[in-house]
C-alpha cells in the first residue's frame, strides 16, 4: 500500500509541474499573439489604429450598411498649418501637438466610432450608425474642442474637416474620395472648419475618384 501511496504521489507532482509549465508556456503565447496585434492594428506614435485596420472596418462596415440600409458616416479631418508647426517649434514637439489632438479626439468620441491616422497629420474616423447631418455635429463638436484646446508651448491648434455620410452604392474608394474633397473645401474656404460632402451623382463619384 506504501508503494502504490507513493507512486501516486511522484506520478501526481510530476503532472503538476508539466501542467504549470504548459500554462506558462500558453501565457507567453497569448502574450507574444497579442503584441504582433497591437502592431499590426496600431499607429505607433499615437496608438491609434492604423490605416491597414480602417480600411478593413471601413470594407465590413460598407458591406453592413449595403445589406441592413443602417448609415454610417466618414469624417476626414488635417490639421491646419502643421508645417509652420514644425517648422516653428522642431518635429518633437509636432509630434506631441499629434498626440495630444489624438487624446482629445478619442475622449470625445464613442467606443464604437472608430477612430485612425490615416497617414502624417491626417486622420479619419468611422461613425457607425451616423447619418450626415448627424456626422457634421460631431465634426464640428470636435473642430471646436481642438480650437478651444490649449497646446503645451504651440498655443493653439486647429483643424479642417471633410465629412462623408455612405451613399448607396459607395466603395471604400468613391467615399473616401468624397470625404476628401470635403476636407480640401473646407481648407480652400478658410480651414478650422466642417466641410459635409454633398450626396453623389454617378458623375461626381467618378470625377472624385479621379481626382484621388
Ligand atoms: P494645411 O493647412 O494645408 O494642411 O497645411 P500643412 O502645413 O498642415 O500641410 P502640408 O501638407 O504642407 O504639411 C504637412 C506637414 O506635416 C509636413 C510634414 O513634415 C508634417 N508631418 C507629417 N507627419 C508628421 C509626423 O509624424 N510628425 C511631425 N512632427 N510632422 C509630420
Ligand atoms: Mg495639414
Ligand atoms: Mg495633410
Amino acid at each position: 500500500v506504501m508503494g502504490i501511496a507513493t507512486l501516486f504521489y511522484i506520478f501526481g507532482r510530476e503532472r503538476a509541474v508539466r501542467d504549470h509549465v504548459e500554462m506558462e508556456r500558453r501565457q507567453k503565447l497569448e502574450d507574444q499573439a497579442r503584441d504582433l496585434r497591437v502592431q499590426a492594428t496600431r499607429d505607433p506614435l499615437t496608438g491609434l489604429y492604423n490605416r491597414l485596420k480602417f480600411d478593413e472596418a471601413l470594407a465590413t462596415e460598407i458591406a453592413r450598411s449595403t445589406r441592413h440600409k443602417t448609415p454610417f458616416s466618414l469624417v476626414l479631418y488635417d490639421v491646419d498649418h502643421f508645417k509652420a508647426v514644425n517648422d516653428t517649434h522642431g518635429h518633437q514637439i509636432g509630434d506631441r501637438i499629434l498626440v495630444e489632438v489624438s487624446r482629445l479626439v478619442s475622449a470625445r468620441i464613442r467606443n464604437i466610432d472608430l477612430l485612425a491616422r490615416w497617414g502624417g497629420e491626417e486622420f479619419v474616423i468611422l461613425l457607425g450608425g451616423c447619418d450626415g447631418q448627424t456626422a457634421y455635429q460631431v465634426a464640428e463638436h470636435l473642430r471646436a474642442a481642438i480650437e478651444e484646446g490649449a497646446f503645451a508651448d504651440v498655443g493653439s491648434v486647429s483643424c479642417s474637416f471633410g465629412v462623408a455620410p455612405y451613399a448607396d452604392g459607395d466603395d471604400v474608394e468613391t467615399i473616401l474620395a468624397r470625404a476628401d474633397a470635403a476636407l480640401y473645401r473646407a481648407k480652400i474656404n478658410g480651414r478650422n472648419r466642417v466641410e459635409l460632402a454633398p450626396l453623389p451623382t454617378a458623375a461626381s463619384t467618378r470625377a472624385a475618384v479621379e481626382r484621388a
